[in-house]
């Protein structure tokens, strides 16, 4: 019986090894602007170049309102095969600061700014839209002028992403004293059992001037976990909730089961991306340098806090949803601290 067990149990380690060879971690960025925007300093070509030259794998090309073909993007000769644009647009609906980015779109997504609808309409007009050209829907930046509330996110159906962190520096992602956070909004989606992820973005403008407080580049991305980089299977897996969001800090592994949920932190990427001076990292007062593991579960409740490198949760059957968060902590020669998060996707129990 041990003996038998021990064999099953090979078979089992095999086949999952098998698996996680087969899986890779893509880099990609969903939101960023051209000169075709009117209001970016840098084009098509150029923007995709930057991302190219820095180990990115696959960016979208969000315009307002209009689709940018990859096909008619130029990119170096000779460049590495590990790079590809996904078809997308950002639909605006400036009556209502409804943008989204339609990821993986065949054509154009139309808009409407119709002010009669409400701005829960307008999302899913959206969705809606998107669908019907192929594609899937991100809602982006819920606290750029504080115009998207959680409840005008919970009437929607079909609406499984949204942006979490977004890079604009005119975009308030940790509130204010009379908003919340997307991240509390994230929790209380969840809590009321929509089963939504976080993304993280760009959502760049400016690539020739580099300060903090302009819209640069390199300040939020996703790592996708996939065994082929296509623009079909990057959506899928995102639809899947097989990504991490990151506004600076890199994982080594992120594995979750219907048991447990297990992360371990990649300190030497983490450090490299810190390097950056264009990185905008949340403040706070008085902390503790170094990484810390929270997982939360309904209601934003903080269930277990780890310092060090890894830590692992076993999922209890009656929980709703269960994410995991990573913060690293720095000092900062003002004074202070600034923290900076990678974000794992919630797993849902029972599994939807
Ligand atoms: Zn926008
Ligand atoms: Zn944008």
């Amino acid at each position: 019986m041990l003996k038998q067990s021990l064999i099953i149990a090979s078979i089992l380690s095999l086949s999952t090894l098998e698996a996680f060879a087969a899986d890779k971690w893509y880099r990609g960025n969903t939101h960023v602007h051209t000169t075709l925007s009117g209001h970016a300093d840098t084009t098509p070509d150029e923007v995709a170049k930057w991302y190219l030259d820095r180990d990115y794998n696959f960016l979208i090309l969000s315009e307002h309102n209009k689709f940018i073909d990859p096909a008619t993007v130029a990119l170096p000769e000779g460049r590495r095969e590990d790079f590809i644009l996904i078809p997308g647009e950002e639909v605006t609906d400036d009556s209502h600061v409804v943008h989204t980015t339609a990821m993986n779109i065949k054509d154009l997504v139309p808009w409407n700014t119709d002010e009669t609808r409400t701005t829960t309409e307008s999302i899913q007009y959206h969705v809606d839209g998107t669908h019907t050209h192929g594609g899937t829907t991100i809602l982006n930046h819920p606290n750029f002028e504080y115009a998207i509330r959680a409840s005008d996110i919970l009437g929607t159906h079909n609406l499984y992403m949204f942006e979490l962190y977004n890079g604009h520096n005119d975009v308030h992602n940790f509130g204010n004293e009379d908003h919340v956070s997307t991240e509390v909004m994230w929790d209380d989606l969840l809590s009321h059992g929509m089963k939504i992820y976080g993304v993280s973005s760009d959502d760049a403008h400016q690539f020739q001037t580099m300060s903090p407080n302009m819209s640069n580049p390199g300040r939020g991305w996703v790592m996708v976990k996939s065994d082929t980089l296509t623009p079909e299977a990057m959506t899928k897996a995102m639809l899947d909730g097989d990504f991490y969001a990151s506004s600076g800090v890199f994982l080594k592994t992120i594995e979750s089961s219907s048991n447990k949920y297990s992360v371990s932190v990649d300190p030497i990427k983490t450090a490299d991306a810190l390097k950056s001076t264009v990185l905008r990292g949340k403040y706070i007062k008085d902390s503790k340098e170094g990484f810390r593991i929270e997982y939360i579960g309904p209601e934003g409740k903080i269930l277990k806090t780890s310092t060090g490198n890894n830590a692992s949760y076993d999922v209890e059957e009656s929980m709703l949803y269960l994410r995991v968060k990573v913060t690293f902590t720095r000092a900062i020669s003002e004074g202070g601290f600034e923290e900076y998060y990678a974000w794992g996707q919630p797993v849902f129990n029972p599994a939807p």
